[in-house]
């Protein structure tokens, strides 16, 4: 019996020049590669359809009938064959634009067809150019080599095509595959899935999968195996964060004390939305599971993430713990201090900044205080989490604008350099103790409480790029969602409106109005790695057009090939409000908080993601007043970007437009998801289009893991053994351990 393990290149019909192709155009080395490379689209051969019944939208059709007549028609490259085709219902034109002699030799008149094509409207009429024609016994239409069935369409390479390796030869191939695999394939997944999910066998599935027996059968074997993939991917993911949990567990903080209640009775400026009310008791329960936290924090920009970051830093105050915050850069470091500084006011818990750029002295001095717990909660880039940082007694690490972190390179950061597990030094009973607290009300209870050993920091991840449901369940797959999906009461709809650059005048007399008002304006600019001369020159010429034609008011300009200082001092200055107008690329997508700015030009909108597109214009619309985005593109724009930008201009509402962008670009295509390696490289699932499998399938694996958390289920034995072969071949799902 032939092995999924064995060379494509023997397999008959193929031969090294072939397998040379396979290799390189599809990636296709054994035959078990072969026999995944699904198809992307059926045929379907298995009805006749009247005439009457055509229409044009319709993808490809079946008819039989006769031929009563065949002209050449036209003159020069308009010259082409028109024959009339007739059943009982009506007519049809079949037209050959090339190969007349080859119909008219070949096709005879008066005789029944079954003819095969793709049915348009031309002058009017409708037709159905270079048809497939078969002649047929009329009583049993059927019979035939390519009909009553469904016809698999496989994607071949242009390279592969000229070698004559086309989807017809594919399906070939494969064909002659499953014919040499005479016994049954064996089963894949356990006997409760199978029966608790209504799913075919894999042995139906595959078999079907290539070659449909009937639409009913080719749904079955698709949902079979998507199902399959994803519940692969699940358990994968599940299984490592159970496997997490287990191994670290998690301070607990059992009590809300003084420095919450004093906050949220004597400092919180408004009332909290519903959502971060929500969210914050889900963070609650968390901590005081005595399981490490891992959260995912998901809100829209502007929807109040960072005050549940500070009320949950709070809970681990009154438990007698610190805090950090990670921010990715330095600006939005040194805002969320100010932030906190400013929420906080005259409460006693001492909040500290560290980025790369705090050196000497005062270095010295927030290391000390640290170790000696005197401060509270440390803010910070990545530098936080450096090895000579020790905190006295880290509780929670919460970690900003994370949104480009996957799995796998969570579970990288988790493995080596924190945020967890950071060693938490004891506090008990050593002389610290008392200083932890010396300068706030807080004291520390006589005993028990936290215990430090062993014992590992709560985490929250925050982003503002809402991720589409099933895109998280696979990308933060490991962890628990929160969602803010309300944003605090007052906020006006950012107005969004798409213009073209040869209305320039009106788009800057938009901008004018808004700064005679007292209101700051950003400029956009794309920035893309392959072309950065280009983009730097375009914003340049920007920069210049800008200062010409506002040289009444303060011009500023931020790129990323500027020093992280001086990047920082112009975006300084402009959220002093010294500079009215910011032209820039998209580094000031994350984060920066400028209530005063109205107006978001994004020029060249059409060169962004539709997530990006909503990132930057989170950037406005901040404070109470009306704030605008115009979206400019230059007139000549493909259909589909103009349906992005309509997105865009429709929707104010960051799920919808993720949502939009994965049905419109592929998970393949969203940012972040690039870099991010993980389970992209499904075969048959669609991240898009199958997020009802995917709930099952994960609520599968978790049902899997709940039952047998020891994997000593002889029953499930099938599957921990797939998933180590899956595990072998993968190298993503590897890098999960
Ligand atoms: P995010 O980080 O989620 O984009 P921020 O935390 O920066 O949003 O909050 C945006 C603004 O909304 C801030 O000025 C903040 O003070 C304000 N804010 C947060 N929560 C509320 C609320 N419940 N009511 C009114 N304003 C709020
Ligand atoms: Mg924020």
């Amino acid at each position: 019996m032939i092995q999924r393990s064995q060379d494509i290149k023997y397999l008959q019909g193929v031969g090294p020049a072939r397998a040379d192709l396979l290799n390189k155009e599809l990636g296709i080395c054994t035959v078990g590669d072969l026999l995944t490379y699904y198809p992307y689209k059926y045929v379907d051969k298995t009805h006749i359809y009247k005439i009457r019944e055509i229409n044009a939208s319709m993808p490809y059709v079946q008819v039989m009938g006769q031929i009563l007549s065949a002209d050449v028609v036209g003159e020069g490259r308009g010259k082409r064959l028109v024959a009339r085709l007739v059943d009982d219902t009506g007519a049809i034109e079949l037209v050959w634009f090339q190969g007349f002699k080859y119909a008219l030799k070949n096709y005879d008149f008066n005789v029944p067809y079954v003819v095969f094509g793709k049915p348009t409207v031309y002058g009017g009429r409708l037709n159905i150019a270079h048809p497939e024609i078969e002649k047929v016994d009329p009583s049993r239409p059927f019979d035939g080599e390519s009909r009553n069935r469904y016809v698999p369409s496989y994607n071949t390479s242009e390279k592969m095509k000229r070698s004559g390796l086309n989807s017809g030869a594919m399906a070939k191939l494969t064909s002659k595959l499953l014919e040499l695999f005479d016994e049954p394939f064996p089963e894949t997944l356990n006997r409760y899935l199978i029966e608790h999910y209504h799913l075919i066998s894999y042995n139906e599935a595959i078999r079907n999968i290539h070659f449909p027996q009937s639409a009913e059968l080719l749904r079955k074997a698709q949902v079979r195996l998507k199902f399959e993939e994803l519940f692969y991917v699940q358990l994968n993911i599940l299984r490592y964060a159970r496997d997490r949990m287990r191994k670290y567990r998690g301070i607990v903080f059992p009590k809300i004390g003084d420095a919450f209640n004093g906050f949220y009775h004597n400092h919180l400026p408004f009332e909290l939305t519903g959502a971060q009310k929500r969210v914050l008791k889900e963070i609650r329960k968390d901590m005081g599971s005595g399981r490490q936290m891992n959260r995912l924090l998901q809100g829209d920009v502007g929807s109040g993430k960072t005050l549940v970051a500070l009320m949950s830093a709070l809970i681990a105050i009154d438990n007698h713990c610190q805090a950090c915050i990670m921010a990715p850069t330095e600006i939005l470091a040194e805002q969320h201090l100010q932030t906190l500084r400013q929420f906080l006011g005259d409460m006693p818990i001492r909040v500290e900044l560290l980025t790369g750029s705090v050196k000497g002295k005062k270095r010295e001095t927030i290391l000390r205080d640290l170790k000696n717990g005197s401060i509270h909660i440390l803010v910070g880039t990545h530098a936080v989490i450096e090895d000579n940082v020790v905190f006295m007694r880290l509780g929670l690490a919460v970690i900003d604008e994370q949104h480009r972190f996957g799995v796998a390179q969570r579970a990288k950061l988790w493995d080596k350099s924190g945020p967890t597990p950071i060693p938490i030094p004891v506090m008990e009973g050593s002389g610290h103790h008392q200083s932890f607290t010396s300068s706030s009300n807080y004291s520390p209870p006589s005993q028990g409480g936290a215990q430090g050993v062993g014992l590992f920091p709560h985490v929250l991840v925050m982003t503002a790029t809402p991720i589409p449901r099933t895109l998280a369940m696979t990308l933060y797959g490991d962890l628990d969602v929160s969602v803010i999906d309300e944003l605090p009461p007052g906020r006006k709809p950012i107005y969004t409106v798409h213009m073209y650059d040869s209305y320039r005048d009106n788009i800057y007399r938009k901008v004018r109005m808004e700064m005679e008002q007292g209101r700051q304006v950003y400029i956009v600019y794309p920035l893309i790695q392959e072309s950065e001369k280009m983009d730097l020159k375009n914003l340049e010429d920007g920069y210049v057009q800008v200062c010409r034609h506002f040289p009444d008011y303060k011009v500023g300009k931020v790129h990323g090939k500027m020093k992280p200082a001086e990047k920082d001092a112009e975006m300084q200055r402009f959220a002093n409000g010294e500079t009215q107008i910011l032209v820039a690329t998209t580094v000031i997508e994350v984060g920066v908080n400028v209530p005063n700015a109205s107006v978001m030009v994004i020029e060249n909108a059409e060169r962004f993601g539709l997530s990006q597109l909503h990132q930057l214009r989170g950037r406005v619309g901040r404070g109470a007043d009306q704030s605008y985005c115009i979206l400019v593109t230059n007139y000549e724009i493909s259909s589909e970007t103009r349906k992005r930008i309509q997105i865009m201009v429709d929707s104010t509402d960051g799920f919808e437009i993720a949502e939009a962008d994965l049905r419109l670009r592929g998970p393949g295509d969203l940012e972040g998801t690039q870099q991010s390696g993980m389970a992209f490289d499904l075969k048959i699932a669609n991240l898009g289009s199958d997020g009802q499998i995917l709930t099952l399938a994960r609520e599968a694996a978790t049902t899997i893991l709940d039952g047998d958390p020891d994997e000593r289920n002889p029953e499930n034995d099938i599957l921990w053994r797939r998933l180590q072969e899956l595990r072998r071949t993968n190298i993503n799902w590897g890098a999960i351990s």
